[in-house]
């Protein structure tokens, strides 16, 4: 049998996002995936992710993007939550301080939590939102310190973005399935040929996974 022409080779990445509550990690993802923007967006509804197919260079993608629906404290989040992560999104509001300031222990809690041998090697991307508000020279958070700590935890990538006004949503996504696909976990999906499918007494469900 000629198993190369049976099987086709995806990627999925699994993307996981954490950050203190309202700094719009829900908004952001709905941006990015639905190109919808709510001031009033409800947490997800009976999903813990969703998908988005894309490209990085000639390869076909697809994102697994967890959000936290609701449940920003880090101990109600369960293994499964964590396990198999190609990339950790962390997000804070560039408007408030404290948001920046609780990323230690997100980064830290996400490192144990998904036991990470070496946390520095792990694909994180820090996004600092609602740049929107953030207008003339008023800088609640300071760009140097974000800077220095984003070098001092492996040069993680950054991105100032909006999810209100679609701002850089798109080239912080696309960072992130770059370097996920650099930590991926390539999964290999069965398809069956219509003549073995037909061919069997109980046909297999194409799509169990
Ligand atoms: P989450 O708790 O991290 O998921 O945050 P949400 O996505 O629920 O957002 C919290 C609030 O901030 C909501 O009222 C959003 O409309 C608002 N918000 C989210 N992103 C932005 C942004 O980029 N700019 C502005 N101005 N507001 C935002
Ligand atoms: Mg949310």
């Amino acid at each position: 049998m000629d198993t190369s022409q049976a099987r086709r080779k995806r990627t999925l990445l699994k993307v996981i996002l954490l950050g203190d509550c309202g700094v719009g990690k829900t908004s952001l993802m709905n941006q990015y995936v639905y190109k919808k923007y709510s001031e009033h967006y409800k947490s997800t509804i009976g999903a813990d992710f969703v998908t988005k197919e894309l490209q990085v260079d000639d390869k076909t993608v697809t994102l697994q993007i967890w959000d936290t629906a609701g449940q920003e404290k880090f101990q109600s989040l369960g293994s499964a939550f964590y396990r198999g992560a190609d990339c950790c999104v962390l997000v804070y509001d560039v408007n408030v301080p404290r948001t920046f300031e609780t990323l230690n222990a997100w980064h830290d809690g996400f490192s144990k939590q998904a036991d990470l041998n070496d946390p520095e090697a792990f694909p994180f991307v820090l996004l600092g939102n609602k740049i929107d508000l953030n207008v003339g020279h008023n800088q609640p958070v300071c760009e140097e310190k974000v800077k220095e700590w984003c070098d001092s935890r492996g040069n993680m990538p950054y991105f100032q973005t909006s999810a209100k006004e679609n701002y850089n949503v798109e080239e912080a996504f696309s960072c992130v399935a770059k370097i996920a696909l650099e930590n991926e976990h390539e999964q290999d999906i069965y398809f069956p040929r219509m003549s073995e499918t037909v061919s069997e007494a109980e046909p297999r469900s194409p799509c169990a996974c």
